[in-house]
């Protein structure tokens, strides 16, 4: 599908925050009320399930990546690209077009909505910020994301560490956002945002 923005008249509310600081568990809130959502990672998850991106993913890594039905094997995929830049960096510019494509497909799809959502860890750091009316970064204290991430995904301290050193601080997400909601009481987030959805005359 050919994809012309100035044809877009849904305006897009971009959610971002830092890992832990739990964008999709608001993403999540938002979409029970009826509002379009595009999750970035779920999606990209399913993107990855496309045969002709399965095809060029295993063109780069080998055959070694997949499993018995032929499809990624993601705990494979994991321990190859986080162990080497090079291919991560190859991975990504793989899968990151793919995912593009498909939120614009998503996007015009939902292009009778005056709002959609999109919640993304990377917003700012993709340039995609450039194509929201309003941004809301999500923040939670470093130890309560990190705990919160710990739990989750059954990892240790110092590799959430890590993750977290790869992006851009609150700091510099909440000077760029129009709405920063903190996160620890879940109710009273969801609360903050129904306050902005109100403000921004979308429920
Ligand atoms: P990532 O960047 O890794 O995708 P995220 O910002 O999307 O993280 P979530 O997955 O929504 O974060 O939340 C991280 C974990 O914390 C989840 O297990 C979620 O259920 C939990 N969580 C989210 N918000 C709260 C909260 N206010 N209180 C307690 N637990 C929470």
């Amino acid at each position: 599908m050919f994809f012309d923005k100035t044809k877009i008249k849904t305006k897009v509310v971009g959610i971002t925050g830092g890992i832990g600081s739990g964008k999709s568990a608001i993403a999540n809130y938002i979409q029970t009320k009826g509002i379009p959502v595009y999750i970035s990672d779920v999606e990209a998850k399913k993107v990855m399930d496309f045969p002709d991106v399965v095809e060029k993913i295993i063109f780069l890594l080998g055959k070694e990546i997949t499993d018995k039905s032929n499809n990624i094997d993601r705990k494979k995929l994991a321990e190859v690209v986080f162990n080497d830049a090079d291919k991560l960096k190859q991975l990504n510019s793989i899968v990151h077009p793919e995912v593009k494509k498909h939120y614009e497909n998503w996007l015009q799809e939902n292009n009778n909505n005056p709002f959609v959502v999109k919640e993304t860890a990377i917003l700012f750091e993709s340039g995609s910020y450039k194509d929201c009316a309003i941004i809301i970064n999500i923040t939670a204290p470093l130890e309560t994301r990190i705990q919160r991430v710990i739990e989750r995904d059954k990892t240790t301290k110092e590799k959430v560490l890590s993750r977290i050193k790869n992006q851009i601080t609150d700091e510099e997400r909440n000077s760029k956002s129009t709405f920063v909601v903190e996160n620890v009481d879940l109710e009273l987030a969801k609360n903050k945002i129904d306050e902005i959805l109100k403000t921004l005359s979308i429920q």
